[in-house]
């Protein structure tokens, strides 16, 4: 059973893993036997020092998200290096918080280009890429809980979110025929960068924590499972889903 989980010889390109649940994803796809590529702005040096110890190889491209006009170099170098690519980890992502009556432009399209524009055309590129090599994979989205719920001072960022999840059906439905399965995971409430601003108001977090049936924040390894599981053979006739992974927050 645990070789269907197996991902030893396959290639992850993860974006933003240089902190965060991106991070925790790329280990456990290491963890699983996969070489990892990290796409971000930021230098993954402690991502890089993990996987090592994981006895797989990584290799990081530094580039900024917020523009898609690199998608197609990214997948290329991602080839070259390693050999052929099998998973793409669409992780990086950003949230801005303001009034929507006081929503400026900026707000907007900052959030949208990174959660959804780039999110897109890389995703883009990838399957190009697969298709044109006649080879399978596994594109996994990263959703939000904002994929199914409103929110509340963040309108951009749930537009981006609940788009996700459409698009994630929209991708599988056209690509399911190539062999390339489609996801999407929502994280519930998990303690990083992304949530800084929730743990620290007491009220929210009290609030937030009352509601998760699990009783605590996640943690980035909480995603392990789920993430290669989608990743593996594992999930071949799982097309189009999105995957909470809340403590049971939905649930409530
Ligand atoms: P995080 O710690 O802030 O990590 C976000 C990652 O995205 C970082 O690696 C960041 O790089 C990268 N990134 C942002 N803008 C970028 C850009 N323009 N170019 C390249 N990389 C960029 O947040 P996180 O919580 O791990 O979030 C990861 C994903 O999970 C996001 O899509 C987020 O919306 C989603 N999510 C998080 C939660 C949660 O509770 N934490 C819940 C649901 C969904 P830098 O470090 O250089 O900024």
């Amino acid at each position: 059973m645990s070789s269907m989980f197996d991902l030893s010889g396959k290639v992850a390109l993860v974006t933003g893993a240089n902190t965060g649940l991106g991070q925790g994803m790329a280990l456990a796809l290491a963890g699983a036997g996969a070489n990892i590529v990290l796409i971000g702005r930021s230098e993954p040096t402690e991502t890089l020092i993990e996987i090592a110890k994981l006895g797989v190889k990584s290799h990081s491209i530094l580039t900024d998200l917020g523009s898609a006009d690199n998608v197609a170099g990214i997948v290329a170098e991602a080839a070259a290096t390693f050999g052929s690519v099998d998973i793409l980890v669409n992780n990086a992502g950003i949230i801005k918080r303001n009034e929507a009556i006081e929503f400026t432009p900026e707000e907007w399209d900052s959030v949208m280009n990174v959660n959804l524009r780039t999110l897109f055309f890389l995703s883009q590129a990838f399957a190009r890429h697969l298709v044109d090599e006649k080879k399978t994979g596994k594109i996994i989205n990263i959703a939000s809980m904002l994929t199914f719920q409103g929110g509340i001072r963040v309108p951009s960022y749930t537009a981006s979110k609940s788009a996700v999840g459409g698009l994630t059906k929209a991708l599988a439905n056209e690509w399911a025929q190539h062999g390339i399965n489609v996801n999407a995971i929502a994280p519930g409430y998990f303690a990083t960068n992304n949530t800084a601003a929730l743990q620290a108001d007491e009220k929210r977090n009290s609030e937030i924590l009352r509601r998760i049936p699990s009783e605590r924040w996640g943690e980035p390894s909480d995603l392990s499972g789920a993430v290669v599981f989608l990743a593996s053979a594992g999930s071949d006739y799982v097309q189009g889903i999105t995957l909470p992974v809340d403590g049971g927050w939905l649930s409530r």
